[in-house]
């Protein structure tokens, strides 16, 4: 397959399955005719994060409605890590970069968690799930993460399922065998990564998190982190560790 068929991949909500037909919204049209200039004949990959990783060719290749004949499964779909990321909103660029980045490094889920020290008044749901669905179109994802509505960390803690592991990245916690403490959790299903804001959480807010049943505490080293580089470093390090790496 040449380099030119390898580049688009795209994720729709329509159902894939062998000699059907799919017809592009008119974004992605747009992108598969204008930018990325692919002519009837040409192929391209489409999931929906239901069904697998499916070839198509364009039969059709209408601006407005590009039309796909979906033509064989190229990859079974899988099931992720239940990693979900509870993250603070920050400023509207270093959001982006979370979502981005955390849907490349395999969350399950994405929750925005209000804070004392949280603006969140600029997060466009709608902006996140486009950031969400980019991310895992380049990054070889055969599904979304799910993307949860803004939810108060008190609410947060309180509606989180019994057996899901919290593990709150506190800068300052001192040093740990970090490796080690996430190597206990590995026997757990599900998991949940939670940072603070640009401010960090109050002294309240900390008692709070701490004295929740599933809390591990996990220090990042002895920097402080930027919430972006932190989400970054903390997804790497569950992912190495009991996720799917
Ligand atoms: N302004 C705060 C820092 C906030 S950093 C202060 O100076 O204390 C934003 C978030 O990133 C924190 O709430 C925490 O969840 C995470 N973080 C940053 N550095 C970290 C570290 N070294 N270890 C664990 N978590 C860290």
């Amino acid at each position: 397959m040449s380099q030119k068929q390898h580049s688009v991949r795209l994720f729709l909500n329509a159902d894939l399955s062998a000699n059907t037909g799919v017809i592009l919204d008119k974004a992605q049209s747009h992108y598969v005719v204008n930018v990325m200039r692919r002519e009837v004949g040409d192929t391209l990959a489409l999931f929906n994060g239901r069904d697998g990783e499916w070839l198509g060719e364009v039969q059709d290749a209408r601006k407005n409605g590009c039309l796909v004949h979906v033509k064989e499964c190229l990859r079974p779909q899988l099931s992720v890590p239940n990693i979900e990321l509870a993250f603070a909103p920050v400023k509207k660029i270093q959001t982006a970069l979370i979502i981005q980045k955390a849907t490349e490094l395999g969350a399950a889920s994405l929750i925005p968690v209000q804070t004392v020290r949280t603006n969140a008044d600029r997060l466009r749901e709608d902006k996140i799930i486009l950031q969400a669905i980019e991310a895992a179109e380049q990054s070889e994802r055969l599904d979304l993460p799910e993307i949860k509505p803004l939810t108060r960390l008190t609410d947060y803690l309180k509606g989180l399922e019994p057996d899901r592991v919290l593990i709150f990245c506190q800068e300052r916690a001192g040093p740990g065998d970090l490796l080690a403490d996430l190597a206990k959790l590995k026997n757990h299903q599900k998991w949940a990564v939670l940072i603070g804001p640009e401010g960090g959480f109050t002294d309240e807010e900390r008692t709070l998190i701490v004295g929740h049943e599933t809390t591990t505490v996990l220090s990042l080293g002895p920097r402080i982190l930027r919430a972006e580089t932190a989400v970054i470093s903390a997804m790497t390090l569950v992912q190495a560790s009991i996720g799917d790496w």
